[in-house]
């Protein structure tokens, strides 16, 4: 769709100056950042404004405090190379970090390689600066002292009014500033493959890890059939040796300050796959290509190829990943239709799955059936107990304990931005 105007501001006074007058209009705002959300929440609505923040490209270090902030066009890319002289990064990446921005990521909440420690994006997450729909700006977090030396709190000032605009999808306002923790860069990795037979003990490696504190920045759990997938397309690019893979595999990757602690951690993590009954099994390639090109490699593959895809990113507990995987291969095997899943541990106690159900764009029957597919996908996953991360619309049609939690949050939509001229209806339809 064709908007009505493209807009690019450059300052954040600009920002509130185009809601002020979106407000007065009564016109549709789309907020774009670096535009790579894969579920459409940037496709413009006809005569609507696209505020492309791109030019918002401010970063201060608060070396002192642990933090920086960036601006709402700072792409983590961007961010890593600042931050690399002085030692520090923040730790988690998004796959689409060249171009993804980090306000973009803390909007639809996302995660990446890093999440299996750290957690998603909104654990890093100081403070933020918002342009309300009607033009308004408001700064959360410690920095909303403006005595406060920057951002060291996030907990500030009653309650997490910060986390009520994260996955808000630009349905919100407009963050304009965004202020995150950051980390001593790690120095130390060690990559390794466990295999294991069946999928409860593949499951309970993942728990293990967490519960004996193995740093796993990054753990993926992949079905062998999925994974000689991936090795079919990826495997020679990576150097991944041929491997008989077996039916169930974790890729970890372990980092640590310390090498001392990457010892530890190392040994640890084969002593808990031996103990469990799985073998260690050594390929280091897969986990490392994972991990170093952390920032665009993997992603870029599935473009190379030229895929159309619906993707219903969940998370799951660890314990019950094969609930998912069961849901997706019976609903791919009910509509005939192909696809894969991907996923990593994601910080507390949680696993982020992303299957993904492909089409071919020219077959429009082929098309809706991925559409029926990926709806009724959304609501048997539901019931296994699993949480979107994003509140995308397929995930409460027809969910009916949700309606409550659904009606607050439209009334929370409503008070925040009367007009509905913010992002409609990306966030739960509304
Ligand atoms: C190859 C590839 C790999 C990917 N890998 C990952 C991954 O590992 N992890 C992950 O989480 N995601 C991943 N994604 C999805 C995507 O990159 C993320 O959703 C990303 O956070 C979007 O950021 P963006 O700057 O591109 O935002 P956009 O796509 O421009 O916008 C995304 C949403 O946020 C809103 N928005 C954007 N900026 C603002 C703002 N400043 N204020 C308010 N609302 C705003 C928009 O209105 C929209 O609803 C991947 C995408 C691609 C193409």
């Amino acid at each position: 769709m064709t908007p009505g105007a493209v807009v690019r501001p450059a300052s954040t006074e600009e920002v509130s100056r185009i809601l002020r007058f979106a407000n007065d209009e009564a016109i549709t705002v789309i907020p774009r950042g670096g535009g790579s959300s894969l579920q459409g929440e940037v496709i413009p609505k006809a005569d609507s404004i696209v505020v492309e923040l791109m030019r918002l490209d401010r970063m201060a270090l608060h070396e002192n405090l642990r933090s920086v902030t960036v601006g709402a066009g700072v792409t983590y890319g961007v961010l890593d190379k600042f931050l690399k002289p002085n030692d520090l990064w923040v730790p988690i990446y998004p796959e689409s970090s060249l171009v993804c921005t980090v306000a973009g990521n803390v909007a639809v909440n996302g995660a990446g390689p890093g999440s299996s420690t750290y957690g998603s994006i909104a654990e890093m997450v100081l403070g933020l600066e918002v342009v309300l729909p009607n033009g308004e700006i408001i700064q959360t977090g410690s920095e909303a002292n403006p005595n406060a030396p920057g951002p060291f709190m996030r907990y500030a000032f009653g309650p997490d009014i910060t986390g009520l605009f994260i996955g808000s999808l630009g349905s919100l306002g407009i963050i304009t500033k965004v202020s995150l923790k950051v980390f001593k860069r790690m120095h130390h990795f060690d990559y390794n493959t466990y295999g294991f037979d069946d999928s409860s003990k593949a499951e309970r490696f993942l728990l293990e890890l967490r519960n004996n504190d193995v740093n796993a920045l990054f753990a993926t759990l992949y079905e062998g059939r999925i994974l000689n997938f991936f090795m079919d397309m990826l495997g020679d690019e990576y150097g991944i040796p041929k491997h008989e893979w077996p039916a169930y595999t974790v890729s970890v990757t372990i980092g640590r300050t310390r090498e001392d602690q990457l010892i530890s951690d190392a040994e640890e993590a084969k002593r808990i796959c031996s103990e469990l009954g799985g073998e260690v099994i050594g390929v280091r390639e897969l986990p490392r290509g994972e991990w170093t090109d952390r920032m665009w490699v993997f992603a870029r593959s599935s473009y190379a190829h030229g895929w159309h895809w619906r993707i219903l990113y969940h998370h799951q507990t660890p314990i019950n990943w094969h609930k998912s995987i069961d849901e997706i291969w019976k609903v791919m095997d009910k509509y005939g239709l192909l696809g894969h899943t991907a996923g990593f541990l994601t910080d507390h106690s949680s696993y982020n799955l992303y299957p993904m159900i492909f089409f071919d764009p020219a077959d429009k029957e082929e098309e809706q059936k991925a559409r029926r597919a990926h709806a009724e996908l959304a609501l048997r996953l539901y019931e296994t107990g699993a949480v979107p991360f994003k509140l995308a619309p397929y995930w409460v049609d027809g969910v009916k304990d949700l309606e409550r939690y659904i009606e607050f949050v439209k009334s929370v939509k409503r008070l925040l931005d009367p007009k509905g001229i913010m992002n409609p209806g990306v966030m739960a339809g509304v």
